[in-house]
């Protein structure tokens, strides 16, 4: 059985395998609410969580909230089709974009990339899309979500508990491993989302990032100062027209980030750069 960690009253936060995803349950005051956050990257996955769920034996999950796009936080969804599923308005679109055609990929021929096991999984947005901030009643519990600009993805949102001091921010901040540039990331415009949620994060609240275990404001804030590095090298590299390999090597050993994660980066950064320039 899984081990759920208090991190907070009525708040409990753990670490699932495959790739350490973080989940996190909040419940209401009574029995009557029950929020999730992300569901595991597959339809058995999520299953399984909801078998966890279940015998945390504090009612029936009535709200999931994904906390982006990705796989490993939406695939699962198909399970609670029970509850409200919120996310960020742009889901449905960036699952067109990317998840979409990869999964397509994938049934075409999951041996080319057996690490994912995405038999029928049915791609479920939310059923509450959020474009602006809104607050959900969670059993009598006040629940904020703050879509977030472009970062990690453009369908980022963050999940706070006021009455807890718990924030619950996805793969905007990542501390078993490094942050990860993955599909429809905005590398240099990320770390300014999270010097915005510096700005709000109470210095005795609790982050739980998307992967990893929780963290607090003064770690987001050495995250966009990394984050910031690689951006700054992106943009000067793009000025002085550098090959992508170089700027990636410099933008490396400057943020202390592993090449291969920065290399993605410097590539989606050159290309959102280039877009700009024409
Ligand atoms: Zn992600």
């Amino acid at each position: 059985m899984t081990t759920w960690t208090t991190v907070a009253h009525g708040i409990r936060h753990a670490r699932f395998e495959p790739i350490d995803v973080s989940i996190t349950v909040i419940h209401g005051r009574e029995r009557d609410g029950l929020l999730l956050v992300d569901t595991r990257c597959n339809p058995r996955e999520g299953g399984e969580l909801a078998g966890e769920v279940a015998a945390l034996d504090i009612g029936p999950v009535t709200h999931v909230v994904n906390t982006h796009a990705h796989y490993d936080h939406t695939f699962g969804n198909q399970v609670f089709t029970g509850a409200e599923i919120h996310g960020h308005a742009g889901i449905a679109a960036h699952f067109r974009e990317f998840e979409g055609p990869r999964l397509e990929a994938w049934t075409a021929d999951p041996s080319a990339a057996p690490q994912y096991d995405w038999t029928d999984v049915q791609l479920t947005p939310p059923t509450h899309p959020h474009s602006s901030r809104a607050e959900i009643d969670v059993g009598g519990r006040r629940v904020e979500l703050i879509p977030l600009g472009p970062g990690h993805t453009d369908t980022d949102v963050a999940v706070h508990v006021p009455d807890a001091g718990v924030w619950v921010l996805g793969d905007v901040i990542e501390q078993s491993g490094p942050p990860l540039y993955g599909s429809g990331a905005f590398p240099l415009d990320w770390p300014e989302v999270l010097r915005g949620l510096v700005d709000v994060i109470g210095a005795d609240e609790v982050v739980i990032p998307g992967h990893g275990t929780p963290v607090d404001r003064a770690f987001v804030e050495r995250q966009a100062v990394m984050l910031q590095v690689v951006a700054d090298v992106i943009r000067e590299g793009h000025a002085s027209r550098e090959p992508i390999e170089y700027v990636a090597e410099r933008a490396s050993t400057r943020s202390g980030m592993p090449l291969e994660i920065v290399e993605s980066g410097v590539l989606r950064g050159y290309q959102q750069l280039s877009a700009l320039t024409g």
